[in-house]
Formats: structure tokens, sequence, C-alpha cells
């Protein structure tokens, strides 16, 4: 795995042999050699009870936190993720879990490790950020005992079906943690950010992409740059910076637009951000759980009875409310792009959502046309900024694209409302001189 210039992993064939790539093919996510989500379905020795069309297999839904706020304050939702990694750890279940954290020696970031201390802050909070994790799987299989794998949902799925491929890698990991997913960001998302904050590619050192602000709610956090060399950090209001709004889909690679797959629905568990204003509120956080293993279930039942972590149960419906954004960008979205593609004449994978064009109104087309677009260009974009050391240029072509975007984004009610209050302030205007 090699990373391009797009910022972001990708496998070289080199001088692969065709029954090599064929075996890769059935394990790529993406590939249609590879089994669905469907037929992996969740990783559970016990059959999850119900199944949801959004959330595939479940045995229990809740949303909750840890109790204590110093600990949600370092970790991006409410914390349960990492918690539960540590848990696994402390009751034997695991030797070890494989996450991306903050890389010990390089070369990027944060990259995928193995760690027998997920709770320490290094391993926390999340990594919007191109990882590969093909180091850390051909290690596992000579290291003793078992292991617990955090991802993303493509992550899972192709761990998932390596482990049908390779046995011995089954035998090793057995806990799958699925963390929920809009969509994934290349390296240059963070470099973007941190840029427009004052820190430049070359000098960024570290990032933190999750910073929560006690007078905020939790859905309004801050981006945190630091320069090497400086020991102050530069912060910066996500959804003030471009590109920080995930709607507009910024440094996502295209493969994403392919994925239907929002809550890890082949992990044993997953976890997610609690996206309902009644959660939002709270700034500590409060994540979204859907356990699809049954003898999970107690780690978090145990700890709620001594106070340790706080859970409320949560219906299907709710969870996926949740994640309504994603939900629409790889349902109808997926549709479209799709049908789209088809028309054009191109291959298109099999995808568990059918391709139709006109699954949403026109202008939704429209949107869901401008938010692939506005993807495709803010890799190129970026690149030339990157080559020429200036980022004026990527910024202006971005804020075109998102004024395009915004203009399909808003309703026809917020229009006629603001035309109306644009009238009374004229006709305010009129009388007043
Ligand atoms: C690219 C990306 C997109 C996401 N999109 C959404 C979304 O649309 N909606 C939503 O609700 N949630 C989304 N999440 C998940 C969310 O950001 C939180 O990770 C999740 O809510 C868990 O929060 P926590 O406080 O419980 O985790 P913490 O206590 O902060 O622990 C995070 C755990 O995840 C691991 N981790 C972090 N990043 C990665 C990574 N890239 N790959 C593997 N392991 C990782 C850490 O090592 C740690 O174990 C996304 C995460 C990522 C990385």
């Amino acid at each position: 795995m090699t990373l391009g210039d797009l910022r972001m992993y990708r496998a070289e064939l080199g001088d692969a042999t065709q029954d090599q790539i064929r075996a890769a093919s059935r394990v790529c996510p993406f590939s249609d050699e590879a089994p669905s989500e469907d037929s992996l379905g969740a990783a559970s020795s016990e059959a999850p009870a119900q199944h949801h069309a959004l959330l595939g297999q479940y045995s229990a839904i809740f949303a909750g936190r840890v109790s204590d706020p110093g600990y949600t304050l370092a970790s991006s939702s409410g914390g349960l993720a990492s918690w539960f990694a540590q848990r696994l750890i402390d009751s034997g279940r695991v030797a070890g879990v494989i996450s991306v954290g903050h890389a010990d020696d390089g070369p990027g970031i944060y990259a995928y490790q193995i760690t027998a201390d997920p709770a320490s802050p290094t391993s926390r909070k999340s990594a919007y950020y191109a990882s590969t994790m093909s180091e850390v799987l051909s290690r596992v299989e000579n290291l003793d005992g078992q292991f617990a794998l955090v991802g993303l949902p493509c992550f899972i799925k192709a761990a998932r079906a390596l482990c049908v491929e390779r046995p011995a890698l089954a035998q090793k990991l057995t806990v799958f943690v699925g963390l929920v997913c809009g969509h994934y960001k290349t390296q240059a998302f963070a470099e973007s950010l941190a840029w427009q904050i004052g820190v430049p590619p070359q000098e960024l050192e570290d990032i933190d992409f999750r910073v929560k602000r006690p007078d905020r709610p939790a859905s309004d956090y801050d981006f945190g740059a630091k320069r090497a060399g400086e020991t102050d950090w530069h912060f910066g209001q996500v959804r003030s910076l471009v590109g920080g709004s995930w709607g507009h889909g910024l440094f996502q690679p295209e493969c994403c637009n392919f994925c239907d797959d929002v809550v890890a629905e082949t992990a044993s568990i997953s976890f997610g951000d609690a996206w309902l204003p009644r959660f939002t509120a709270n700034s500590n956080g409060t994540n979204v759980v859907i356990c699809r293993d049954p003898s999970l279930q107690s780690y978090f039942d145990d700890a709620a009875a001594t106070g340790e972590i706080g859970i409320e149960s949560l219906s299907a419906d709710d969870a996926a409310l949740t994640q309504a954004g994603g939900f629409r960008h790889r349902r109808e979205g997926l549709a479209v792009r799709l049908a789209d593609d088809l028309a054009a004449g191109l291959s298109v994978p099999q995808k568990r959502v059918s391709p139709d064009a006109s699954a949403v109104s026109k202008r939704r087309v429209r949107l869901i046309r401008q938010r692939r677009r506005l993807s495709a260009d803010s890799h190129a974009a970026f690149a030339a900024a990157r080559a020429t050391g200036d980022l004026s240029g990527y910024l202006r072509t971005t804020m075109a694209g998102i004024t395009r975007y915004q203009r399909l984004d808003t309703s026809l009610g917020r229009r006629i409302i603001r035309r109306l209050q644009y009238t009374v302030r004229l006709v305010a205007d009129r009388f007043s001189s």
C-alpha cells in the first residue's frame, strides 16, 4: 500500500500474480467478487435477534457515555468505543486492540497500531485520516492471543472477508469494533484544515480533529493543529473552515460514492455519535451503540449498574435517525450515482441499492451531483495548492463549488422566508427614508 499524491493509500499491484489479484479482489470491500455485507452478516457466535433495513442485524441498541467528564473530554463522542476496547483487554477477552492512534514513529500523524492501552489519550479520538491496516494485519498472525480490530465499515468488511480467505487470521481476530462512517477522508483533509489556521502541510506535526468546547453543543467542535517545533496549538471552529461541513464531502475518496454501509453492519458492535438534538446539546458527547453480539452486552450492563457509564435504550429507527445525512448519501444518493455512471457507460459495482436517477427530486439530484463534483475537485485543487505552496486557489475554487451546493441545499421554504425578509427590509427602508 503506498500513499499517493491524493494523500490516501492505494494498492500497488506491481508483479502480483493473477491468483494473488483474484484473492485481493475477493477481500476488496468494493469488489463484486467480495461477499456483500448481508452475506457476511454480523460477526457473532450467537445470532443477533433483530434486523433493520438501514442498520442490518442487531441484538441491542443504546445511547450513552462514560460518566467521567474528564474521560469524555479526551474522546470524540461519549468515549464508549475506547472504554469498551479497554474492557475487552482488562477482562482477558483479547490480548490487544488493533486501532488507529497517534503514530509512534511516522510516517503519518495517525496510523494503525496494536495496543494494550486503548484508553490512553494517544489512542483515542477519531482519526479522519487515511490509514492502512496492511502492516498490522500481517504482523498479528504471529502474535500470541486474540485481538479486537477497530475500523470503519469498509475496513471491517475487508477484514471479515480476509478471515474467510485466511483461517489463521480468523483465529486471531475475534472481536470487530465498527465505527459509524459518513465517508472517509484522505490525509489532505487534515492538511487543508491545518493550513487554514496557519500551519502549512510541511510544518504540520500533530492534529486533533475533535476539540470539545464545554460552552458549545457536541456537534460544534474545534480542529487543532500543532506546528513542528512549537508547543502551543492552533485552533479553528470546524464548521467555519472550508471543508469543515461533512455534507460538502471534501476529500472523500471516490470509493465512498459506492458504499451502502453506514454503521459497519459486519462488526460485532458499532459506535457512532448520537446526532439527535436531545443528545447533541450535551457538550460531553453521546454515543449511539449498535450491539450485534449478545455476549458483549454484559460489559455495558455491569458498568451501568456501578455508574461508571450511563446508557439508555434507543429504538432502531432513532439510531438510524442519528445518521440521517449518512443514509441519504448512501441510499438515494447512491441510487442516483449508480444511474449516472451506468448512463455514462461506466461499470458500477453491485450494490444493495438499485440505480435510480429519479429516486429524489430534480433539485436533490443536482445537489447529489454537486457534492460528488466537490469531492472530486477538492483532491486536484489541494494537490495543486501543495505543489505551489499557495492555498488561495484551492480556497477560491472550493468556495465557488460550495456556494453552488448551498444554493441547491436551501429548501423552498427557507428561500421564501429569505425573500420575504428581504422584501420587508426593502419596504421598511423606503418608509424610513
Ligand atoms: C472517517 C470517519 C468518519 C466518521 N463518520 C461518522 C459519522 O458520519 N457519524 C457518526 O456518528 N460517527 C462517525 N464516525 C465515528 C465517530 O467519529 C467516533 O469515532 C465514534 O463516535 C466513537 O467515539 P468515542 O468517543 O466512543 O471514541 P473514542 O473514545 O474517542 O475512541 C475512538 C476509538 O476509535 C479508534 N479510531 C479512531 N479513528 C479510527 C480510524 N480511522 N480507524 C480505526 N480506528 C479508529 C481509536 O483508536 C479509538 O479506539 C466517523 C469516524 C471516522 C474515523
